[in-house]
C-alpha cells in the first residue's frame, strides 16, 4: 500500500479541488447559464475520472476485490453516463432536463453498483459476522426508511404519483439509493479487515453522496433545485473520494488475511443510532399531528426485528466463545499436567497419581511401585550433539520407555533427563524395571547419528501389608535407590532398601579415610598387562588404583567417584602418575626391555589442564622416560566437551610425546563421527562390549565395526576383558591386534610384574 503520507497528500489535494469550485459555486449564482456549464461539465470529468480510476483499480486487483471495483466502476461509469445525457439537455439542447429520462438510468446505476461492489469488498469476516453486518444494515435501513419517510419520502411520492406510476418510482428510487448508501456506510464501517482504508474513504464518500442526493430529491420534489449550488459539492467530494480511493488500492499489494487473527467486532452501538433517531422522529411527527402510517411502521417493524435477530446472534455467539473458553481451559490444563517435549505426564500430574495410589494402598492395601529414572552420562550428549539432539534423545527413550510399559502404567518426564514410572499393581514391577533397562538396549538413532544410551532406575515397591508412607518418604526413597543404582555402575534396577543412603551422606564416612589414604601414600597401585595379538608379547601395563580402608577392599568404581567429589582427584591421579613411571623404569632395567609402556588413568578434567600437562613433562623427564612410554587413559566424556578446545589441547599432549588413549570406548556417546578430528592414539573397546563376543553375534557385528573404524582412523586398538578363550577367538578373527583382561592376567603387584613379564615371552597360545 502506497504510504500513508502519499494518501494524506492526494486527499489534500481533493480537499484543495473541492474548496476551489465550492468557491465557484458560492461566488456565482446558482442555475445561471455560465455556472450550469461549469458544474455540469465539472462533475462529467470527475464521475467519469472516478470511473476510470475503479476500472484500473479493477484491473490491477485480483479475485474478489477484482469484482468488487468492477461494480464500483459500473456504478461510476453509470453515473458519468447519466452525467452526459443530462449535459446534452441542459448544455446542447438548453432545455430543463426532463424527468424521468435517459439520465436517471444512469444515475440509478449508481447506488446499485457501489452498493453491490461494498458487499463483495473482501474482509476477514466469517459468515456470522457477515451476517451479523447484513443485520445491522436491515436495523439501519429500516431506521432510515422510516426517518426519510416521514422527512421526505411521503412528499416526494405524492407529488410524483400525480405523474403516473412510473414517474413515481423513479423518484423513489432515489431515496431508497440514499438509504442503501447509508446503509453501506455502516456496513462498512462495521468491517475490519485488509481493505479498512479504502473501506472508510468509500464510506465517506458514499454518505456526502447521500446528502446530496437526498437534497437533490427534496428540493426537486418542491421545485426547488438549481444546478450549481453548494449542494452539488456532495457529488464532488463523494467523486474525488472514490477516485482517491481506487487510486490507492491500484497502488496496494493487499496482505494475506493472517488465519488465527482476532477480529474486533464494530462498536456494537453504532447501528442502533439510526433506529433511535427514527423512533424519536416519528414520535415527533406523531405528537406534530401526523398519524403513523404502514409504510413508517413497517420499516421500523423491520428495524426492531433485525435488532432482534442480531440479539439472537450475539447469544449463539456467546455460547460458541463459551465452548471456546471450555476448550482452552482444556488445553492450559493439559499443558500444565503434560511434558511439552515428550507429552508425558509431569511432576505435578505424577505426583497427584503416586498420592491417590498412596490412599488406596493405605485403605485397601493395593500394591504400588515407583521408580526414578536417570538416563547415564546424558549431558555429554547434550555438549556433543547440541540441544536439539538432546531433546530428540529424549523423544526417542520416551518412546521406548512407553512401550516397555503397560496400558495402567504411568510414565513421567521430570525435566531434564529425569523420568518417573508409577505401577500401580506392584507384583511385577522388578520385571518392569528389567523390560525399561532392556528397552534402551538398542543405540538410538537421532538425526542420522546412532547414540547408546542407559539409564539407572532405583525402585521402591510397596507390598500388601507393607506400611503406607508419606508420599515425600516414598519420593525420596527411590530418589535414593536410583542413586544407588549410579553408584553401582549405572545402567540398572536397584531395589530400596533401609541401608541406602544418598552419594554426599554415604560419602562421609569414607572422605577423610579417603583424604588421608591419598596423603599417606596409602593408594595401592596394581598393573594388569595388555598384550599384542601379532607376537603374544606384554605391550603395556595398565595401573589400577586400589584401597583398602579398615580391612575393607573399597572397589575403584566407588573410591574414585568419591575422590571426584570431594576434590581428591588431582593427588590421587599424581600418586598413581608417580608411582607408574617409578614402577617402569625399574621393571625395563630388569628385564632390560626399553619398549614397555604404561597407562595411567586420568580424569578427563585434567587433561585441559596446563599445571598437570606441566606436572607430566616434569615427572617423565625426572624418570629418564622415552616418547611414547607414558600413556594416559582418558574417557569419552572429555572429548564431548567442546571440540576446538579438545583438539588444541590433546595435540599439546602429543608434542609432549604422551600418547592418548579413549578408554570405555563405545559404552557412552563416544562422538564416532568427530574421532577422526581428535588427536588421539588408542581406542580402549569397553569390556561391556566385549562381555557377549563368544555369545550373541550382533555383538561380534558391532565390535567388527568399531575394529575397522578404529583401524581405517589409524588407531591402535585395544579389547579390554577379555575373559574367555571364545572371545579371544572372535577378536583374533576380527583382526583385533591387543587385548587385556583377567584371560592374560588379573591386575598385579608391581613387585610380580617381572615375573609376568618374562611367561609372556611364550607364547600365549600355549596358555589354553
Ligand atoms: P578401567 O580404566 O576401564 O579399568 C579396567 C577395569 O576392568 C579394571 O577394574 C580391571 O580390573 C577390569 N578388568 C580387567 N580385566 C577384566 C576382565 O577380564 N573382565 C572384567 N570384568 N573386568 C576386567 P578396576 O581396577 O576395578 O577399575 C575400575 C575403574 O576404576 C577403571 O576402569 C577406571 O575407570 C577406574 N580407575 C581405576 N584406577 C584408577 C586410577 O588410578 N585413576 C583413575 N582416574 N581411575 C581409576
Ligand atoms: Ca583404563
Ligand atoms: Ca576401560
Amino acid at each position: 500500500m502506497p504510504p500513508q503520507r502519499v494518501l494524506v497528500r492526494a486527499l489534500l489535494a481533493a480537499g484543495l479541488l473541492t474548496v476551489a469550485i465550492g468557491t465557484v459555486f458560492g461566488l456565482s449564482t446558482p442555475g445561471s447559464p455560465g455556472v450550469k456549464a461549469f458544474a455540469d461539465i465539472v462533475q462529467l470529468l470527475l464521475s467519469a475520472g472516478a470511473a476510470l480510476a475503479s476500472a484500473r483499480a479493477s484491473s490491477r486487483a485480483t479475485g474478489q476485490l477484482r469484482l468488487s471495483w468492477r461494480w464500483i466502476a459500473i456504478g461510476t461509469g453509470g453515473w458519468s453516463i447519466g452525467q452526459l445525457a443530462w449535459c446534452y439537455y441542459e448544455l446542447g439542447l438548453g432545455v430543463n432536463t426532463p424527468f424521468p429520462s435517459v439520465a436517471d438510468i444512469g444515475f440509478l446505476m449508481f447506488p446499485m453498483g457501489t452498493a453491490v461492489g461494498l458487499w463483495f469488498f473482501p474482509n476477514h469476516q466469517n459468515r456470522q459476522l457477515r451476517l451479523r453486518s447484513l443485520l445491522d444494515g436491515c436495523v439501519v435501513v429500516g431506521a432510515l426508511v422510516s426517518i426519510s419517510w416521514v422527512l421526505v419520502l411521503e412528499a416526494a411520492v405524492k407529488a410524483a404519483t400525480d405523474d403516473g406510476a412510473f414517474n413515481a418510482a423513479v423518484a423513489l428510487a432515489y431515496p431508497i439509493g440514499d438509504v442503501l448508501f447509508i446503509a453501506m456506510v455502516f456496513y462498512s464501517l462495521s468491517w475490519s479487515g485488509p481493505h479498512r482504508r479504502t473501506q472508510i474513504l468509500l464510506a465517506v464518500g458514499m454518505l456526502a453522496m447521500a446528502v446530496s442526493d437526498s437534497g437533490f430529491t427534496y428540493q426537486t420534489a418542491v421545485g426547488l433545485y438549481k444546478t450549481g449550488s453548494l449542494l452539488d459539492l456532495g457529488w464532488v467530494t463523494a467523486f474525488l473520494l472514490i477516485t482517491v480511493a481506487a487510486w490507492d488500492a491500484a497502488g496496494s499489494r493487499t496482505a494475506q488475511p493472517q488465519s488465527g487473527e482476532i477480529i474486533v467486532d464494530a462498536p456494537f452501538i453504532l447501528p442502533y443510532l439510526p433506529l433511535l433517531l427514527a423512533v424519536a422522529v416519528s414520535t415527533g411527527s406523531y405528537f406534530g399531528g401526523s398519524r403513523p402510517d404502514l409504510i413508517q411502521v413497517g420499516a421500523i417493524v423491520v428495524s426492531v426485528g433485525a435488532v432482534l435477530g442480531r440479539q439472537y446472534l450475539t447469544l449463539i455467539d456467546n455460547r460458541m466463545l463459551l465452548a471456546v473458553v471450555a476448550a482452552r481451559e482444556e488445553q492450559l490444563r493439559h499443558l500444565s499436567m503434560h511434558d511439552p517435549l515428550t507429552g508425558l505426564a509431569n511432576r505435578a500430574l505424577f505426583t497427584d497419581r503416586v498420592s491417590h495410589a498412596l490412599a488406596l494402598h493405605r485403605r485397601d492395601g493395593r500394591p504400588l511401585a515407583l521408580m526414578f529414572c536417570d538416563l547415564d552420562d546424558f549431558k555429554a550428549v547434550n555438549d556433543t550433539y547440541g540441544h536439539p539432539a538432546g531433546d530428540e534423545l529424549l523423544i526417542r527413550v520416551s518412546e521406548r520407555m512407553r512401550g516397555a510399559l503397560r496400558a495402567g502404567d504411568t510414565l513421567a518426564r521430570f525435566g531434564g533427563d529425569e523420568f518417573a514410572i508409577l505401577i500401580e499393581d506392584g507384583g511385577l514391577a522388578q520385571i518392569v524395571g528389567d523390560r525399561l533397562i532392556e528397552s534402551l538396549a538398542e543405540p538410538v538413532l537421532v538425526s542420522g547419528t546412532l547414540l547408546s544410551v542407559q539409564a539407572s532406575i532405583g525402585m521402591m515397591a510397596l507390598a500388601a501389608d507393607d506400611t503406607s508412607p508419606e508420599l515425600e518418604t516414598l519420593l525420596a526413597h527411590a530418589d535414593i535407590a536410583m542413586y544407588s543404582a549410579k553408584r553401582a555402575g549405572k545402567g540398572r534396577v536397584v531395589q530400596y532398601d533401609a541401608s541406602m543412603m544418598l552419594p554426599e551422606i554415604a560419602d562421609l564416612p569414607l572422605r577423610i579415610p579417603l583424604a588421608d589414604a591419598v596423603t599417606a601414600g596409602e593408594i595401592t597401585t596394581v598393573y594388569q598387562p595388555i598384550v599384542s595379538l601379532t607376537d603374544d608379547r606384554v605391550v603395556g601395563m595398565e595401573a589400577l588404583a586400589r584401597w583398602t580402608h579398615e580391612g575393607v577392599e573399597i572397589l575403584p568404581n566407588q573410591f574414585i567417584p568419591l575422590a571426584q567429589r570431594a576434590g581428591l582427584i588431582r593427588p590421587l591421579t599424581s600418586l598413581m602418575l608417580e608411582r607408574a613411571c617409578a614402577d617402569l623404569m625399574d621393571w625395563c632395567r630388569q628385564i632390560d626391555d626399553m619398549d614397555l609402556r604404561v597407562a595411567v588413568n586420568v580424569p578427563s578434567r585434567l587433561i585441559s589442564d596446563l599445571t598437570f600437562l606441566d606436572e607430566v613433562a616434569e615427572v617423565t623427564l625426572r624418570h629418564g622416560m622415552r616418547r611414547g612410554q607414558l600413556i594416559l587413559e582418558i574417557t569419552e566424556d572429555t572429548l564431548l566437551g567442546d571440540l576446538p578446545t579438545a583438539k588444541a589441547v590433546m595435540s599439546q599432549w602429543s608434542e609432549l610425546g604422551v600418547p592418548l588413549a579413549l578408554d570405555d570406548f563405545g559404552a557412552g556417546h563416544a562422538p564416532l563421527l568427530h574421532l577422526h578430528q581428535i588427536p588421539l592414539r588408542i581406542l580402549k573397546v569397553d569390556v561391556g562390549l566385549i562381555a557377549n563376543l563368544d555369545s550373541d553375534h550382533r555383538a561380534e557385528r558391532f565390535v567388527g565395526a568399531l575394529l575397522g573404524l578404529g583401524r581405517e582412523l589409524g588407531f591402535d586398538v585395544v579389547a579390554e576383558g577379555v575373559e574367555r578363550p571364545g572371545q579371544l577367538e572372535a577378536l583374533r578373527r576380527l583382526g583385533c591386534r591387543n587385548v587385556q583382561g583377567f584371560f592374560f592376567a588379573r591386575p598385579v603387584v608391581a613387585a610380580d610384574v617381572p615375573a609376568l613379564l618374562m611367561r609372556s615371552l611364550t607364547p600365549l597360545e600355549s596358555a589354553y
